[in-house]
């Protein structure tokens, strides 16, 4: 039997909680059909500044009993020595000054648990299989039934149903490429007082990649290694925590999880939008996790389109290809400017000259460090100018920052 609504989700990740959130509070009838049962695992944990104010839009609280408080990011250098902290406090007016450290399986469910008290449906434990639209519908055939819905929003993830549906998947092969991971137990209470202090994420810079170092509550540590080329496999990671003294030190005397690896994650989908469907989140896009963006990419570009689609809906003209421009034009820019960032970090020395430099312009180290808030939206920002014209361009400008 097929059911009717106004917009289907697939996935109730932070993006398609999001969208289910903001339009059902609209007063839509919204279902979202997620395969897993919910709490579950999912790696990605470091939030940005930048959700504040949609968090508590969402009726999503966060407080530091279930969360890590993060007061800014540090990038660390071990080979040359060199060590630099970015406070989201010392950001430029207007940037929310913190940001949280976050187990995925209690903050997706939480997210998913304010869209259903707003009244979206979800269905966990049912898997999306295939799409089709025709004039007035989309139909979604589910492994429990198939539904029927004015609009569809794909936010599957890096499953990307709809890219891989319609040979959409077009991989970036020159940022980060596959992760291994695995959280730590018991960290001692001296190195767990030293984290929590500021809550910071710690991004290691080491050859052809990166290591992460994200403090979580209950004594815990997510480490993971990402490399843009070379093998990935569990050896890599022991080796790269053994050769960093800092890891060495935070780790010692603690339960290391079991290792995860996850690969081929860095992708554009090119038929993101279309007549009567979106996919947002890792679904439209997927760059490089180095500076914590896709958490709030995929919540901040399913709030745009939840915008614009109510008021589709309330118009009767959602299956306008022209709807959603606005939102695809926001979210090329933010992409644009993180893509830029993470460029410079893999592939030339920039990154490393601009972070660790000893004098930094006050003005351009503030806009830096907005944009690593995630306060990408906004023209004030001399920083962020300097990287998206040095695209357009296609010279390295932010060199003379
Ligand atoms: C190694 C690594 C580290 C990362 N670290 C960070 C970080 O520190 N900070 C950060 O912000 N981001 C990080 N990310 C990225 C972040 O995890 C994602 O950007 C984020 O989860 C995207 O949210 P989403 O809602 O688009 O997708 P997801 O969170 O992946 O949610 C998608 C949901 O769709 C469901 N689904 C998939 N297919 C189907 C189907 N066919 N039918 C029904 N349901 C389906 C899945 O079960 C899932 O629950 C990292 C990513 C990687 C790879």
């Amino acid at each position: 039997m097929s059911s009717s609504h106004d917009v289907v989700i697939i996935g109730a990740g932070p993006g398609g909680s999001t969208a289910a959130n903001l339009l059902a509070a609209a007063g839509h009838d919204v279902v979202v059909v997620e395969r897993a049962v919910f709490p579950r695992f999912h790696v990605g944990e470091s939030l940005l500044p930048a959700d504040l104010p949609l968090l508590e839009r969402l009726g999503v609280e966060l407080d530091g009993r279930s969360f890590q408080f993060k007061g800014g990011a540090e990038f660390i250098d071990e080979r040359s020595g060199d060590c630099v902290t970015y406070l989201f406090r010392d950001a430029l007016d207007g940037t929310p000054d913190h940001a949280w450290q976050v187990e995925r399986a209690v903050f997706d469910k939480l997210l998913a648990d304010a869209a259903t008290s707003r009244g979206a449906v979800i269905r966990y434990g049912e898997a999306v299989r295939t799409v089709s639209f025709d004039d007035d519908a989309v139909r979604v055939e589910s492994d429990a039934g198939s539904l029927r819905a004015r609009y569809l929003i794909d936010a599957s993830g890096q499953d990307a149903l709809l890219a891989r549906e319609l040979g959409a998947v077009e991989p970036i092969r020159d940022l980060g490429r596959a992760a291994v991971f695995a959280h730590y137990e018991g960290l001692s209470p001296e190195v767990q007082a030293e984290l929590g202090a500021q809550g910071n994420v710690k991004v290691f810079m080491i050859e052809d990649g990166w290591i992460w170092a994200i403090p979580l509550v209950g004594g815990r540590l997510s480490v993971g290694v990402i490399k843009w080329r070379g093998k990935i496999d569990e050896a890599l990671h022991e080796r790269a925590v053994a050769a960093s003294p800092i890891l060495r030190r935070l780790t010692r005397g603690t339960t290391r999880r079991p290792l995860r690896i996850l690969g081929n994650f860095s992708f554009r989908n090119r038929r993101a939008v279309g007549p009567r469907y979106i996919c947002i989140g890792d679904a439209a896009c997927f760059l490089d996790p180095v500076f914590s963006s896709g958490i709030s990419l995929a919540m901040l570009g399913a709030e745009s389109v939840t915008d614009l689609l109510s008021c589709g809906l309330e118009r009767g003209d959602e299956a306008d290809p022209e709807l959603m421009q606005p939102h695809i034009e926001r979210m090329e820019s933010a992409y644009g400017s993180f893509e830029q960032l993470i460029r410079r970090f893999y592939h030339s020395k920039m990154i490393h000259n601009l972070f660790f430099a000893s004098e930094q312009d006050p003005e351009l180290r503030r806009g830096l460090i907005s944009v690593l808030a995630g306060d990408v939206w906004r023209d004030d920002n001399r920083f962020q100018a300097l990287l998206t014209a040095s695209k357009r361009r296609g010279r390295p400008r932010v060199a003379s920052c």
